[in-house]
């Protein structure tokens, strides 16, 4: 199982950043996790065959994670030769059917028949989902927007959870207790801590309740990268801490 955090970036262009879109590789599946700004220019340059992904899960409706969906999917109609015909199949919280007819709204019910199957999977706090045989996707209800899910992906006695956006939450730590790879938005210094989003101090919190073996940190505000995020983090978590970049990739060995 692989995890490459393809866009660490926020609403505030900075470079070296994108918006938020992660993937995730395992077996046959290729999930991509949100689709900001950037996310499909970014996929290709960092060596990621976007006309590979299999699975588009959305983590909630700001912007910043929604807006390259459409540039995406035309990629696959008119961006490659043949055009794509494998089937996607995207998730998200509800309203994703809204979301996604809105684009269509804008760009042309087209958008929504580009020539391959399409389904849209809309899911509540507390689903699971099969992607393939054996790779399941679950989500938690977190503190951002009142949709913002939180996802997790298992797969042969591997798991990474992504938080997406959201503030300090204890249940956050107890439903990511263990996972292999906690992938935690690291959005504003303490001195502008809000409910809605993490601090590094706060990331070390979840990261001590989690316990994961890897904490990567992403969704970087620039305010927050002239603080000690490496030292705030440490300070409440002593397990291992990567400050995630674009491009930045781990593997886990599969059991
Ligand atoms: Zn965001
Ligand atoms: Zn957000």
């Amino acid at each position: 199982m692989r995890l490459t955090t393809v866009g660490t970036g926020t609403a505030a262009p900075w470079p070296g950043r994108v918006q938020s879109g992660h993937v995730i590789e395992t077996g046959s599946v290729r999930l991509l996790i949100d689709c900001g700004s950037g996310i499909a220019t970014r996929l290709a340059d960092v060596g990621i065959r976007w006309q590979d992904i299999t699975h588009l899960a959305i983590s909630h409706f700001h912007a910043d994670h929604i807006v390259d969906i459409p540039t995406l999917l035309y990629a696959w109609r008119y961006g490659q030769l043949p055009p794509r015909f494998t089937g996607l199949d995207i998730i998200g919280p509800v309203g994703t059917v809204q979301l996604l007819a809105r684009f269509a709204a804008i760009f042309g019910d087209g958008l929504l028949s580009l020539g391959f199957p399409m389904s849209i999977r809309e899911m509540v706090p507390g689903d699971a989902v099969g992607l393939s045989d054996d790779v399941e996707l679950r989500c938690t209800k977190v503190p951002h927007t009142d949709e913002s899910m939180a996802y997790s992906v298992e797969a042969r006695g591997r798991r990474i959870v992504f938080t997406g956006d959201t503030g300090p939450d204890e249940a956050l730590g107890q439903w990511a207790k263990g996972c292999d790879i906690l992938l935690a938005e690291c959005s504003l210094p303490d001195s502008m801590a809000m409910a809605t989003h993490l601090t590094p101090s706060q990331c070390g919190a979840l990261g001590a309740t989690a316990q994961p073996g890897v904490l990567a940190l992403t969704h970087f505000y620039p305010p927050v990268e002239t603080v000690d995020i490496r030292g705030e983090v440490g300070a409440r978590f002593d397990g291992r801490v990567v400050l995630a970049t674009d491009g930045w990739s781990l593997d886990l060995e599969e059991r």
